[in-house]
């Protein structure tokens, strides 16, 4: 066969099931956000005062992620953006994870305002002026969207949403600063300082995890506009929907599985994305996940690791914390590096619990008192292995 005939082979038979990759990586925002009904009418509801060119109060959206947070608000924005074109108001859209610092968060507001200052080095004060400046200028209200506001505050505290929260007092009534600040962490309000908190108490919409019948629509969805009519079986989408619900009901890991799954059919040339096609990729998009926390890992946590993988492939013996500590003493004298102390096993054991790498189950009494047990690893003990082989722990 020539060539360019192969080419046009080729690229036909990588189509055979998605039809709109866009449709499925995790910028896409549909039109419609099933389960996000209310939601969306209760933050349309509070921006309404704009209508009336009242200040709308301000509001915490919280949830764990994937709950749907950063689309509901991207969605309601949209609409009052296209439906109001002449809005006495500006909305300001600011992600803290990009913008990690309490300047950075200042140079976007400025940006928002038209106003360019340098991305670093000049004093805050200054950047504060000039977009205090902009904005009693600029003779409309202001909505701030502070995404993933969290990580601002761990790193910042609540200064600068102290001080937005503040300038309310000061400027004329025409004007107004309205704040929408979402959070994956739940008590992250709790954390505030108390003079920072009794100026601040913004009206919480909360976000529930994701159930079944939520996620089966919104993948649902994706698969109408994403996939090619015939070419993925309703059971597939259910399988999925199921899994994400008793793991975590986040939507943006059950789409990421969805478009895994269509990857793994159409390299198998299938004709159809189906239940097993799930099931496969359930598995590839953990072992991925897994993968990706694992790297970060230093080289006693992946000694500890594989000890706790050497222990539950021994079926008789419970996996303790002393039997870890040998295990793992014995992999550290392979590596010819020093142990750490019991002590400090038992903590890395809790730090590799919280990262969802292991599960640990306290057991009280017995001759030596209370111990910690794993129960068990987030992969299979051999997937497990394969991957600390992976990273030279064999
Ligand atoms: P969060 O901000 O709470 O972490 P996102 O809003 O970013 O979650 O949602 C994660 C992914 O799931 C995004 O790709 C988003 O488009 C999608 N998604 C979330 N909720 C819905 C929904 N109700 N309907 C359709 N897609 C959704
Ligand atoms: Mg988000």
């Amino acid at each position: 066969m020539p060539l360019d005939e192969a080419f046009i082979d080729a690229s036909y038979v990588s189509y055979t099931i998605i039809k709109d990759k866009r449709v499925l990586r995790d910028s896409y925002i549909p039109d419609t956000l099933p389960g996000r009904e209310h939601q969306i009418f209760q933050f349309s509801r509070i921006l309404s005062d704009l209508l009336v060119d009242q200040p709308p109060s301000d509001v915490a959206f919280i949830g764990k992620p994937g709950t749907g947070k950063t689309a509901v608000v991207k969605h309601v924005i949209k609409k009052y953006r296209n439906e109001y074109p002449n809005l006495r108001a500006k909305f300001a859209y600011v992600n803290c994870s990009q913008a990690t610092t309490a300047y950075r968060v200042l140079y976007q507001l400025n940006r928002s305002m038209g106003v360019l200052v340098p991305p670093s080095g000049y004093p805050f004060d200054v950047l504060w002026d000039k977009f205090v400046d902009a904005y009693t200028t600029s003779n409309s209200r202001l909505v701030i969207v502070l995404d993933e506001v969290d990580l601002l505050v761990k790193r910042d505290g609540g200064r600068l949403l102290y001080a937005l929260t503040r300038l309310n007092y000061d400027l004329p009534e025409e004007l107004s600063i309205s704040l929408v600040v979402i959070s994956n962490t739940m008590d992250f309000l709790e954390r505030l300082d108390p003079r920072e908190r009794s100026s601040f108490e913004p009206n919480r919409l909360q976000f529930p995890p994701y159930n079944h019948p939520q996620l089966y629509q919104i993948l649902r969805q994706r698969a109408d506009l994403g996939l090619k009519v015939g070419t993925w079986e309703d059971e597939a989408l259910q399988y999925i929907a199921s899994r994400v619900a008793q793991e975590s009901g986040d939507a943006r890991r059950a789409i990421d599985i969805l478009r895994m799954a269509a990857e793994l059919a159409e390299n198998e040339r299938a004709e159809k994305l189906t239940k097993e096609h799930a099931i496969m990729a359930v598995d590839t998009v953990n072992e991925e996940e897994v993968s990706i926390t694992v790297r970060t890992l230093p080289l006693h946590h992946r000694l500890i690791l594989a000890a706790i993988a050497d222990v539950l492939e021994r079926p008789v013996v419970r996996a303790g914390t002393g039997t870890i500590y040998k295990a793992y003493e014995q992999r550290a004298h392979l590596y010819g590096v020093k142990p750490l102390t019991m002590r400090r096993v038992s903590g890395i054991l809790r730090e590799l619990e919280s990262q969802g790498l292991v599960e640990i189950e306290m057991q009280y009494g017995g001759a030596r008192g209370n111990t910690k047990v794993v129960k068990k690893m987030a992969l299979p003990v051999r997937q497990m292995r394969n991957l600390l082989a992976q990273m030279g722990i064999r």
